[in-house]
């Protein structure tokens, strides 16, 4: 097995991973670290958890170690993995200080990053549209940049970011190493790769699509997109532990925290449309454990560490099938039984279809569709907390633009098990 000590690497370096208790490369760190440290251009087809991080902030480091007068940026495509890349950048530099570090991502205040800015940082870790920002106010320029690396480039184009990144590409210097990762390998990537590498950029590969946890018990109920909700209080009742909810949209995501916060749930959520404090509140309350519910989209739980989810809830399918094999990976792990339930309404059916392929396609457990137990009957007095649902909000606001079609409760389908008897009540019943 390789060790770090084959990589001959500078002293504060290798103190810092001794003090990180790294004692062996991963198989992406073991490709690529040579290559980047020889000075190569590079794709590296790894997805988070393989720790890609490392593999690129040490050659990085290296460089600006050896060439006092260069800085290196970094961009990632949310405020989480910004942040998850500057917190081991912190730990990486611990013996090189010096080396110091600034973040630019959306949420916080322009001034103080603009305060950080002043200080001449050698790295920047940056989101595309933030530092575009920042670039357009003269705040910084880009012609010291040595080493460029584009972490998980094609959740950065799938967030429509190739403005911005044509962007800073006009004002990078032609000079420089790039790094580009990326989860998945498909034209619009290659032809990213092209335009930001040199033509003999290396391509390093670890693992293909992963394939789906055999720890993970999956589910799959047939539904409609009403029913979802009866059946996300039977799946909350029947499963007890933390839970990771998955709906489509921030606005889908803040009314589904709302319906549960009606029901007296401990929840909270995150979504590009909260702010960087609010998102770490909701992260650290699960880890807490104080609520048990977290509501997502994918974009804003790509790249969190979540710790011990019993079982994680796509109240609506991924656009993309690899992320159902993500979202659903983020429980059962270290050899633990974790549990999946997808909510199958007649709409999603074409999603399902693909990641469906996938899952056959990675020689993963496919789950069988089952019908969701009806929990409402047409008859029932229930008109709490619904009735109130089918209200719009009074103040809508960017947070909480809720329409009044997808809230009204279908009247026609409501209660065979009065709410008395479900273990989770809204927050006024006797
Ligand atoms: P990443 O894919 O960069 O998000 O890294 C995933 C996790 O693996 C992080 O918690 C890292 O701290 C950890 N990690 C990365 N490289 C190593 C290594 N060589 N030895 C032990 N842990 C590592």
């Amino acid at each position: 097995m390789a060790h770090f000590d084959t990589f001959k690497l500078l002293p504060p370096i290798k103190q810092a991973l001794i003090e990180l208790g790294y004692k062996n490369p991963t198989p992406i760190q073991e490709k690529s670290i040579p290559s980047i440290l020889a000075g190569a251009d590079l794709v590296g087809n790894a997805q988070t958890g393989t720790g890609k991080t490392a593999a690129f902030c040490i050659p990085t480091l290296t460089t600006l170690l050896k060439q006092d007068d260069k800085s290196a940026l970094i961009l990632a495509p949310t405020r989480e993995l910004a942040l998850q890349i500057e917190k081991f950048w912190l730990e990486l530099t611990q013996f090189c200080k010096e080396v110091n570090s600034v973040s630019l991502i959306g949420g916080v205040p322009m001034e103080t990053q603009v305060k950080k800015l002043a200080k001449n940082p050698r790295i920047i870790i940056a989101t595309p549209g933030r530092l575009v920002d920042h670039l357009q106010h003269d705040h910084l320029n880009l012609k010291n940049i040595a080493v460029l690396v584009l972490d998980e480039a094609d959740r950065m184009l799938d967030m429509g970011f190739a403005p911005q990144l044509n962007e800073i590409l006009r004002l990078l210097p032609k000079k420089r190493q790039t790094l580009l990762f990326t989860a998945t390998w498909d034209a619009e990537t290659s032809e990213l790769a092209k335009k930001f590498l040199v033509h003999n950029y290396e391509r390093v590969k670890v693992g293909e699509t992963s394939k789906a946890a055999g720890t993970v018990k999956q589910k799959l109920v047939n539904t409609t997109q009403d029913g979802k909700r009866d059946l996300l209080l039977e799946e909350l009742n029947a499963q007890p532990g933390a839970t990771l909810i998955f709906a489509g949209t921030q606005q889908k995501v803040d009314r589904v925290m709302e319906y549960l916060e009606s029901y007296g749930v401990a929840v909270n959520c995150i979504h590009g449309g909260r702010s960087q404090g609010q998102r770490k509140t909701a992260l650290r309350e699960l880890r807490e454990g104080k609520i048990r519910v977290l509501v997502a989209t994918d974009v804003a739980a790509r790249g969190i560490d979540v710790p011990e989810i019993a079982h994680v809830i796509n109240y609506d399918l991924p656009q993309i099938a690899e992320d159902y094999i993500h979202r659903i990976g983020r429980t059962g792990r270290a050899g633990a039984t974790g549990y999946s339930t997808s909510f199958l309404a007649p709409e999603d059916q074409r999603r399902w279809t693909e990641i469906e392929a996938l899952l056959k396609k990675t020689d993963s457990a496919v789950p069988r569709a089952v019908a969701g137990k009806q929990t409402r009957a047409a008859n029932a007095d229930d008109l709490t907390p619904e009735s109130e649902l089918a209200k719009p909000s009074k103040k809508p606001t960017r947070a909480n633009p809720r329409s009044k079609r997808e809230n009204a409760w279908h009247k026609g389908s409501v209660v065979v098990k009065p709410l008395s008897e479900q273990r989770i009540k809204p927050k006024n019943s006797k």
